[in-house]
């Protein structure tokens, strides 16, 4: 995996810190690829870019940002990037595959079955 390819890239110019599990890349292309459209679309490479990448509370979070003070982000461009963000909760940050849904003392939670929250710990996987 590797980070090192968005340093250049105009998307990421005002990126403070990128940091997310190897099995999410695909998530991050996702987002990239749509925002890549969406500014091409307007006529500029950076009009919206990503200012941060994290595991925020454990949960994939991305943060845009525009420099331009004469645009407002459309609705619509956080409407994808959260649907995006809640599919990555679906799958596994350690393999990438999808969790299963399983109650768990008494709720239902989704998790992934190579690396169930409770046993990574005894097992060391
Ligand atoms: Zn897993």
């Amino acid at each position: 995996m590797n980070k090192e390819k968005y340093r250049n890239d105009p998307l990421f110019s005002n990126c403070i810190s990128i940091d997310y599990p190897d099995a999410y890349e695909c998530f991050v292309e996702e987002i990239v690829t749509f925002l890549r459209k969406h500014n091409a679309k307007n006529g500029k490479s950076n009009l919206i870019g990503i200012s941060q990448v994290k595991m925020k509370f454990d949960v994939f979070t991305v943060y845009v940002s525009t420099e331009d003070d004469n645009y407002k982000i459309p609705e619509m461009i956080y409407e994808k990037l959260a649907t995006i963000q809640r599919k990555a909760f679906d799958y596994c940050k350690q393999c990438g595959k999808k969790k299963t849904q399983m109650v768990i003392d008494t709720q239902v939670r989704k998790v992934c079955l190579d690396h169930f929250p409770t046993r990574k710990a005894v097992y060391g996987k």
